[in-house]
């Protein structure tokens, strides 16, 4: 299979093109140099009046940031552009709507430690950092990322070690931020030993968009690191097929190879991947780079994102054109966080009709109608045109005698 028939290398148009390569690949360099303000965007692509505006407040909510790298993607002549809608601030973000909240998922009232959520009860969500590589205009963490609002975050692994040691019945960590892999290597490194130390847990996860934003943090000094600690899962978070490109998937076998088993999470977003041939594009390709789709999430209700919300019932009829089209591996569990803190709820396409005493009545991918037995008695009606033959007979009865 030609590789770059699925992974395609996008440089569009390359304000970067006299970069040094050693400095391109250096996530540190492209950390360094981020489209970070209004001025520096206008310098690279023609902003339309709402993206100018919505740059003007940006980093009064959630701050402008994107990596060279990222905004590479971006083919500048379409205003519609995927990974554009999802870097470059609207003037809707001003905007907030009935519902719409700075913590819509109600993590606050979860959170008995900064830093910590605890809503299930057997797992934690661990924020360990407040920053990420470039910022997504839709996020649920928005009032607690990149520091726009000046909103009192200081990572204290401390207290919230503490509390995981504490609380014995927490055998699964998650975590999250911001984003983890911004962490430098001996950071990362000493936090995961102190987890490891720490008996009852036996799970780690890290949730990132740094392969996805960054992909040359993925580099072999992290990678052994992820390997010595292992087994650690990764959840990343792709949207649109236009983000796999050969970088990322470099990213992701290296991950595999230091075993990592990865998932990934995406927003449905209006505009961007609410449409079933862009979602098939997305999980076909997630699965070429041994990435299974777990969660496609209803975009919460956070504040000023109406613009880029769908309808929940587009999100089920997504999942029921893909469900029977595809790989079964392939089709992600389309989830909605309930608004107040009722944790993740799995959205399905009702596949049971009906449940009678005798059966469960069902109908398939292509609508017919299927129907399995409940009981004994079902099964024996199901089955009454097989009779076993005498010889059949000798070693059925005295098992079920
Ligand atoms: S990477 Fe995750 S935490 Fe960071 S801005 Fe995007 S959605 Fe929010």
């Amino acid at each position: 299979m030609q590789e770059s028939k699925f992974f395609q290398e996008r440089a569009i148009q390359n304000p970067w093109s006299d970069v040094a390569k050693a400095d391109w690949n250096n996530w540190k360099w492209q950390l360094k140099n981020r489209i970070t303000s209004l001025e520096q965007l206008e310098d690279l692509i023609e902003l339309s009046p709402d993206e100018r505006a919505g740059c003007r407040f940006a980093n009064k909510k959630l701050a402008l940031a994107i990596t060279p790298y990222f905004f590479n993607l971006i083919d500048r002549s379409n205003p519609h552009d995927p990974i554009r809608q999802q870097v470059i601030p609207r003037v809707q973000e001003t905007q907030t709507q009935d519902g719409e909240s700075s913590d819509p998922v109600g993590e606050e009232s979860s959170s008995p430690v900064g830093g910590i959520v605890h809503r299930y009860p057997d797992r934690v969500l661990f924020l360990v950092t407040d920053r990420c590589a470039a910022y997504c205009r839709y996020c649920t963490r928005s009032r607690l990322v990149s520091n726009a609002q000046d909103y009192n975050f200081h990572p204290n692994y401390k207290a919230g070690l503490d509390y995981i040691r504490a609380n014995p019945q927490i055998r699964d960590v998650l975590l999250s931020g911001g984003d983890p892999l911004l962490l430098s290597n001996n950071k990362l490194d000493r936090l995961l030993s102190d987890l490891r130390a720490i008996e009852h847990v036996e799970f780690i996860r890290i949730g990132s968009r740094i392969p996805v934003f960054l992909p040359q943090r993925i580099d072999s000094e992290l990678c052994k690191i992820l390997k010595k600690q292992g087994p650690i899962w990764m959840s990343i978070h792709v949207n649109h097929p236009n983000e796999c490109t050969s970088e990322l998937k470099y990213a992701c076998d290296r991950l595999a190879f230091a075993g990592v088993p990865l998932g990934n999470q995406s927003v449905l977003l209006k505009g961007i991947n609410n449409r079933a041939e862009i979602l098939k594009q997305l999980i076909h390709k997630l699965l070429l780079m041994r990435v299974r789709p777990y969660y496609l999430y209803q975009c919460d209700l956070i504040n000023g994102s109406a613009h880029l919300r769908t309808d929940p019932r587009e999100g089920i009829a997504l999942i029921k054109s893909l469900r029977g089209h595809t790989t079964g591996y392939a089709i992600p569990q389309f989830v909605i966080d309930a608004p107040g803190g009722g944790g993740k709820i799995p959205i399905n396409p009702d596949y049971i009709e009906s449940i009678t005493e005798k059966f469960i009545v069902m109908k398939n991918f292509e609508g017919k109608r299927y129907r399995y037995p409940l009981k004994p008695q079902a099964t024996q009606d199901l089955n009454r045109n097989y009779a076993p033959s005498t010889e059949d007979r000798d070693w059925i009865e005295p098992i079920l005698a």
